[in-house]
């Protein structure tokens, strides 16, 4: 059995009296409110500078932290640039890697975005690898060869070994921030595609990895999704940045 895992990715919003506030009202949500013993994790991939402040809020609870970048060299003259050991060091659990606005607006690459996972699994903590197709490859019938090489080329570059140590996420980019949301079916048939490739190369670590959904997910979809056999998360955009909404997602979880 997979523990779904229900991560927040609030991307570049916020400020520090908001953070603090969505932070509190998670928390909030996660540990009381009679919701205690539900089974799905919960994480917020924050802003690094809101990390300080996640540290504080989120120790001794359920909710977990996390980043949504880092960088591919270990520490060094690389200005700007924030290093995995930093982010272990403010108490990150998961890192997300390759996100299509990543790999679209700052061209990261399969190779790039490879280094990066090393980077963070060396840290001990768990990168979440992004993976989707956008709306023209889904329409020239081309979704499972663009998930495809975007997965095997991290198993060339780092070993399928290092999937054991990681979570994925299939976020089809015409379901970004766009409010079309795949249906569950669209949904699962990629993600059985990507844990039948991953089984190619070692069934158990196929049957043990967590694979997310995310694009559009929200309160109102998200049961229908999370109820789909190969879907075992979310990772939540735009709906993780209202705390009742992203709540009412861990509960369908
Ligand atoms: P969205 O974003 O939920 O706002 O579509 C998801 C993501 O980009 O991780």
């Amino acid at each position: 059995m997979r523990q779904p895992l229900i991560a927040g990715n609030w991307k570049m919003n916020g400020s520090r009296a908001s953070a603090e506030a969505l932070m509190r009202a998670v928390v909030g949500g996660v540990s009381g409110g009679g919701c205690s013993g539900k089974a799905a994790e919960v994480a917020l991939c924050v802003p690094f500078v809101f990390l300080d402040l996640g540290e504080r809020i989120l120790a001794d609870t359920p909710v977990r932290l996390g980043a949504q970048n880092v960088c591919s060299e270990p520490s060094g003259a690389y200005t700007g640039e924030i290093a995995a050991a930093m982010l272990k060091e403010f108490g990150c659990r998961y890192v997300i890697c390759g996100h299509s606005e990543r790999r679209d607006y700052y061209s990261e690459t399969d190779a790039l975005i490879a280094k990066k996972m090393v980077r963070v699994i060396e840290a001990g903590m768990r990168p979440i690898l992004c993976v989707g197709e956008t709306l023209e490859q889904r329409e020239q019938g081309l979704t499972q060869t663009v998930v495809a090489s975007q997965i095997d080329a991290v198993i060339a570059a780092n070993g399928i070994q290092s999937f054991a140590q990681i979570e994925i996420a299939y976020e089809p980019v015409w379901a970004i921030g766009t409010g079309r949301t795949a249906t569950p079916e669209q949904a699962q048939e990629v993600h059985s595609f990507i844990r039948a490739r991953i089984a190619n190369h070692d069934a158990l670590i196929a049957d043990k990895i967590r694979i997310l959904y995310g694009g559009s997910m929200k309160a109102g979809n998200a049961a229908q999704l999370l109820a789909m056999p190969d879907i075992d998360g979310g990772l939540v955009g735009g709906a993780s940045l209202v705390a009742g909404e992203f709540l009412a997602i861990w509960q369908a979880g």
